[in-house]
C-alpha cells in the first residue's frame, strides 16, 4: 500500500505497522508531528473493511491531533493509532496489552488513550507495558475533581466556544432568549444542553435515542424535534453535538441559524467545500476541532497537579482563540475552517 504518494498522506513523521503473532493484533500507528511534544492521541478499535480502510483513517485522524493541540495551545503533537478488529468480539487483555508494547515501541512519540472502542480500562491494561498513556483518570486527579471522563471539559469548552460565536455574530453576551437547537444530546450535547439552559437560552433537541431528549425536555424545558427537522429551525444557533458530515449540501441551504458551533467531529462534509458554502451564506461557522478542545485540554492537566481553576482558564482560552479566527475571516474573507487550519500551521510549523 502506497504511503508517501497516499492521499492523506501530509508529513507525517512515523507511520508504523504492528503484528503481534501471539495475540492477533493488527495495529498502526501514525505520528503527524512532534515540533509541539509527544503526539497525542486516542486508540481506536473499528472492524476496517480493509487495511487501506485503516490506514487512510489512522493518517486523517494522526494529522487532525495535531492541528487540535496546537489551536489549543498545548505543547503536544498529533498521533492516533488503529486496532483492525471488532472491539465487541476481538478485544482481549491480552491483545491491550500487545497493543501497550506496540505504543511502547514507539519510545514516547506517540501517547495513546482512549477511543471509539477502546476505554480507559483498556489503556490502563495497556499501561501494564508501557508509560505512554494518557487520559487514565488517576487517583490524585480524581480526587481533585476530575472524573476521567473528558465530556464535561468538552461541554464547558464548547459552551465557551459558542458564547464567543454569539458575541461575533450576533453583537450580543447575554445568552438569556437565545434559540438553540441541539442536534444530539449525548455526554457532551447533554451538558451543553444544562450550561445553555442555566445561561437562559431555550433549546430546542433531538438525537435518535428517546430517552435523551424525554431528560432534557423534562429538566430543561427544551422542546423535543423530529431528527431530520433540527438544523432547518428558526433559532439563533445551530450546534451539532452527535455525527460527522453533518454540514453538506442538503443541510446547509435549510440552515437558519447564523450560528454553527457545536461539538460534533468532522462537521463539515467537504471542508474545502462547504466551509466555503457556510462563508457565503453569512453564517458564521466555529470549526469543530478548536470549540471541542476542552477534552484534550482537561487530559493534558491530569496528574498529581490537576487543578480545576487552571483547566478552566485554560478552557476559556477557547473563546479567545475563536475570537481570532472570526476576526482574521473576516479581516481576510476567507472561512473561518480555513484560517483556523492556517493559524495552527503557523503554531506548530513556527515551533
Ligand atoms: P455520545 O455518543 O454520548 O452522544 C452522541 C448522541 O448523538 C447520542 O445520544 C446519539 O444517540 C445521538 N445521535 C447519533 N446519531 C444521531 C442523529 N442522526 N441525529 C440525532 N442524534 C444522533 O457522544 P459524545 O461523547 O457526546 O460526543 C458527541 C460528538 O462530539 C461526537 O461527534 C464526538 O466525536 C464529539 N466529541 C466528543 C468529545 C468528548 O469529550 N466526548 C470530545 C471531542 C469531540
Amino acid at each position: 500500500m502506497a504511503l508517501f504518494s497516499h492521499p492523506e498522506f501530509d508529513q507525517h513523521e512515523t507511520v508504523s505497522y504492528f503484528h503481534d503473532a501471539e495475540t492477533g493484533l493488527h495495529a498502526i500507528i501514525a505520528v503527524h508531528n512532534t515540533h509541539l511534544g509527544k503526539g497525542l492521541g486516542g486508540c481506536r478499535m473499528w472492524p476496517y473493511a480493509s487495511e487501506a480502510d485503516a490506514l487512510t483513517d489512522v493518517l486523517r485522524l494522526s494529522r487532525g491531533m495535531t492541528y487540535k493541540a496546537a489551536l489549543a495551545g498545548l505543547p503536544q503533537g498529533g498521533g492516533k493509532s488503529v486496532i483492525i478488529g471488532d472491539p465487541r468480539q476481538d478485544k482481549t487483555p491480552a491483545l491491550m496489552r500487545a497493543m501497550g508494547r506496540a505504543v511502547e515501541r514507539m519510545n514516547g512519540a506517540y501517547v495513546v488513550a482512549e477511543d471509539s472502542g477502546t476505554s480507559v480500562a483498556d489503556i490502563r491494561i495497556m499501561a501494564e507495558e508501557t508509560r505512554h498513556v494518557g487520559g487514565l483518570a488517576d487517583a490524585k486527579s480524581v480526587a481533585a475533581g476530575r472524573t476521567g471522563d473528558p465530556s464535561p471539559a468538552t461541554a464547558r469548552g464548547t459552551f465557551i466556544g459558542l458564547q464567543a460565536a454569539v458575541r461575533h455574530q450576533l453583537g450580543r453576551d447575554e445568552l438569556k432568549g437565545l434559540k438553540v437547537a441541539i442536534q444530539g444530546v449525548g455526554n457532551v450535547g447533554y451538558r451543553l444542553a444544562k450550561h445553555l439552559h442555566e445561561a437562559g437560552a431555550q433549546l430546542w433537541v433531538t438525537d435518535l435515542y428517546a430517552p435523551a431528549v424525554e431528560r432534557c425536555v423534562g429538566e430543561l424545558g427544551a422542546t423535543a424535534v423530529a431528527m431530520d427537522e433540527i438544523h432547518a429551525l428558526d433559532v439563533d444557533v445551530f450546534a451539532p453535538c452527535a455525527l460527522g458530515a453533518i454540514l453538506n449540501d442538503v443541510t446547509i441551504p435549510q440552515i437558519k441559524a447564523r450560528v454553527v458551533a457545536g461539538a460534533a467531529n468532522n462537521q463539515l462534509a467537504v471542508p474545502v467545500v462547504h466551509g466555503a458554502a457556510l462563508s457565503e451564506r453569512g453564517i458564521l461557522y466555529a470549526p469543530d476541532y478548536c470549540i471541542n478542545a476542552g477534552g484534550i485540554i482537561d487530559i493534558y492537566y491530569e496528574g498529581p497537579a490537576y487543578h480545576a481553576p487552571i483547566v478552566e482558564a485554560h478552557l476559556q482560552r477557547i473563546g479567545e482563540t475563536l475570537t481570532q479566527i472570526f476576526e482574521r475571516a473576516a479581516r481576510e474573507s476567507r472561512p473561518t475552517h480555513e484560517i483556523a487550519d492556517r493559524m495552527a500551521e503557523e503554531i506548530f510549523r513556527k515551533a
